[in-house]
């Protein structure tokens, strides 16, 4: 954590990636690891391995990202033993795969002692960082309660009560202000509140224009919000993936985009090459301004169009030889 804390502030752009659970077994195995496959009997996964061809931590990995995120359901994590828990995809990663792993959590709907349980759950796991959300509330009928976890930053005050430091914690921040917010003004004060309590880095929400982000950035800085704050770029992969996620969001593409875009809307492989084109030029114009600490991916769990992103802006190192944590640790001058 140390390391990448360093890192992260070390003035050299770096990158991570966020993956969501896999719904199969199989998924599961072809997200995380051949690695997997060289543990001891009865570990989980190790059963599935043989039909195992592709392992996308391995290969994203690969590329040196700073650290990865697992989503998290709002739902909570059901069967968090099961291989496609997010929780065991983090901690599978961390512990096995030898990446840096931040959770997330969200806390709508859930008691303290749900919510402590898990927390408990990630501290025996080895994980270090959670990101910290409320989560868009299950159902209609929900309402303040005064005991519960209202928003993000009640979630962020549990952790720290709880558990003081041991945790690193991000928040989410959203560079056209979240869409329940009053105004862009008073969610940015939210914000604060959350870094306040104790978080010590934001993800932001993705965004379409480079300087969306950088107004934001300065936005938070003039309110006196001092942690990195980190830019979520989501290559565009496709029309409907497109749809569906500012949808969910509630997010506008600008019209530029979509002028692009809704002529080669049945060309899956003209739009995911608009889709890297733009997300490079937006990435080199928030790179060339000096004050973006490290470039944040949504993947969708694919690997194509953000590794190609990364390798032309020149951050994918690639090292198939990436050593496991316990091949180095004896060592300490490679200590992971
Ligand atoms: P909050 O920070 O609590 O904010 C929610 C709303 O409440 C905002 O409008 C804010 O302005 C307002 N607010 C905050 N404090 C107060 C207050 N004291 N009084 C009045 N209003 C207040 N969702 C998932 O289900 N799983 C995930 O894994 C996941 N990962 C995400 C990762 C990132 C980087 C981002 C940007 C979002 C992610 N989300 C995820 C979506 C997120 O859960 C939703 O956007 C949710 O609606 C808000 O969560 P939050 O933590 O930002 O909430």
């Amino acid at each position: 954590r140390e390391k990448m804390r360093k890192r992260m502030e070390s003035g050299d752009p770096w990158f991570s990636l966020e993956f969501f659970p896999p719904r199969t077994a199989s998924g599961a195995v072809n997200l995380i690891s051949r690695h997997v496959s060289i543990l001891p009997s009865p570990l989980y996964l190790r059963s599935m391995l043989k039909c195992a061809s592709a392992h996308r931590f391995d290969r994203m990995g690969s590329g040196g990202p700073l650290f990865i995120d697992i989503t998290w359901h709002p739902a909570g994590d059901p069967g968090s033993n099961k291989e496609t828990s997010s929780m065991m995809i983090a901690s599978t990663a961390v512990n096995y795969c030898g990446l840096e792993s931040v959770l997330h959590l969200t806390c709508s709907n859930q008691s303290q002692e749900t919510i402590t349980g898990y927390l408990t759950k990630a501290k025996q796991l080895g994980l270090k960082n959670i990101m910290a959300l409320r989560g868009d509330p299950l159902g209609t009928d929900w309402e303040d309660e005064e005991e519960g976890f209202n928003y993000a930053t009640d979630l962020v005050k549990h952790i720290r009560s709880e558990f003081d430091d041991y945790f690193d914690i991000c928040v989410a921040g959203y560079p056209t202000g979240h869409p329940e917010a009053q105004s862009y003004a008073e969610d940015l004060q939210h914000l604060k509140e959350k870094v306040d309590a104790g978080a010590d880095f934001i993800i932001t929400q993705l965004f379409f224009r480079a300087d969306t982000f950088l107004k934001f950035l300065r936005d938070c800085r003039a309110i006196g919000i001092t942690v990195p704050i980190l830019p979520g770029v989501f290559p565009i992969q496709g029309y409907q993936s497109l749809r569906q996620l500012v949808k969910l969001s509630k997010l506008e593409v600008p019209e530029e985009i979509m002028e692009v875009i809704e002529p080669i809307k049945d060309n899956d492989a003209a739009i995911r090459s608009y889709g890297i084109h733009q997300a490079v030029e937006m990435c080199r114009v928030l790179l060339d301004s000096g004050a973006v600490p490290g470039l944040h991916f949504y993947t969708l769990n694919r690997e194509v169009a953000t590794t190609e992103v990364l390798r032309q802006l020149g951050l994918w190192i690639e090292d198939p030889r990436r050593p496991l944590p316990w091949a180095t640790s004896a060592n300490p001058k490679r200590k992971v």
